[in-house]
């Protein structure tokens, strides 16, 4: 090699390393850009052609924003085919399509500013445990779409103190309604009240303990119950009758006979006297009598004939205490 070549190529080499300084520096030579029209260069926001002289040429021509990307096509350039809006499931609920029992999440497209969304599974309702609204109503709400459902207490019973199975409210007030009598029990010796339930409908009773029967008013029955006493009046009545007129009636006038008289009778008792029966014969039995309403004055036949006569007089009182009297 001669010095004259070596001296040439030491220049050439010299002066590649030159440029290849140069355009590291960012400095490309001074050229006539030429575009390649046939391919779109692109970044996130936008899309140009770019020059093919030097790769390291950064300069863009007809450059634009992307546009035309829509959910459909997936956020695709329609100028530039690149993608430039990330569409997608976000599985963010945007909101819930809700019936009585199920509910469908509508999930936010990721893409900022998309309306879109994605369907999600139909799921049942996962409710929160029921609760007391009010004295009617128990409610509650689905813990994921907040579907909210009323309902009215149920349940209730006397044995339950009204306790509603739902939601445990006391929605009854069952209890003893000392107010209302609604019956007594009664025995010979006493009674027990029965009060109704102060739940209105509620049909079970309380009963009370036994007490003996009391009668402060003394008019033979219970003040409470009513219940009719046994009376401590054991006597018969005690009467005497006597003949009104007698002396004219028996003997005034004597050859006609005069058998009818009117008997006058005074009878005295403990208690009300309240029937009398009258008889000429003394065999009769008690069942044969004819008991009457009494009466102190009375109209009587007596048996046919002469001679001494009596008359049988039967006094009842209240309690069915009977007596027997006579004249003669
Ligand atoms: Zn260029
Ligand atoms: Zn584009
Ligand atoms: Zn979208
Ligand atoms: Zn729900
Ligand atoms: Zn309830
Ligand atoms: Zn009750
Ligand atoms: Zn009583």
């Amino acid at each position: 090699m001669s010095n004259r070549l070596g001296i040439i190529l030491l220049i050439m080499i010299l002066v590649v390393f030159a440029s290849a300084v140069a355009i590291a520096a960012g400095e490309v030579p001074e050229h006539d850009h030429e575009w390649d029209t046939s391919t779109w260069v692109s970044d996130e926001n936008s899309h140009w052609h770019g020059c093919t002289v030097y790769d390291e040429c950064e300069a863009k021509v007809d450059e634009a924003p992307h546009t035309g990307g829509t959910h459909a096509n997936g956020g695709i350039c329609s100028v530039c085919g690149a993608k430039y809006q990330d569409h997608g499931n976000s599985y963010e609920v945007s909101s819930y399509t809700t019936t009585s029992t199920k509910h469908i999440a509508n999930y936010k497209c990721k893409f900022e500013g998309c309306n879109e969304v994605y369907v999600g599974e139909e799921e049942d309702h996962y409710f929160s445990p029921w609760e007391r609204v009010d004295n009617t109503k128990h409610g509650r709400t689905c813990y994921d779409c907040s579907y909210y459902e009323e309902s009215n207490h149920t349940g209730g019973t006397h044995a339950n103190d009204g306790i509603c199975t739902t939601c445990n409210f006391q929605y009854q007030e069952h209890g003893i309604n000392l107010e209302s009598i609604v019956a007594y029990e009664k025995n010979a010796v006493g009674h027990a009240a029965k009060y109704a339930c102060k739940y209105a409908g509620c049909t079970n009773v309380y009963i009370s303990e036994s007490v003996l029967h009391e009668d402060t008013n003394s008019d033979g029955n219970c003040d409470a119950c009513g219940y009719a006493l046994p009376s401590s009046d054991i006597e018969p009545p005690v009467g005497i009758i006597t003949l009104k007129n007698a002396l004219i009636t028996m003997n005034g006038n004597p050859g006609t006979k005069n058998n009818n008289v009117t008997l006058q009778i005074s009878a005295t008792d403990e208690s009300t006297i309240t029937q009398m029966a009258l008889t000429n014969e003394n065999s009769r039995s008690a069942s044969d009598l004819h008991w009457i309403p009494f009466a102190e004055e009375i109209d009587w036949t007596i048996s046919p004939g002469d001679g001494l006569k009596t008359i049988y007089l039967m006094l009842k009182d209240e309690h069915g205490n009977a007596s027997l009297s006579f004249v003669e």
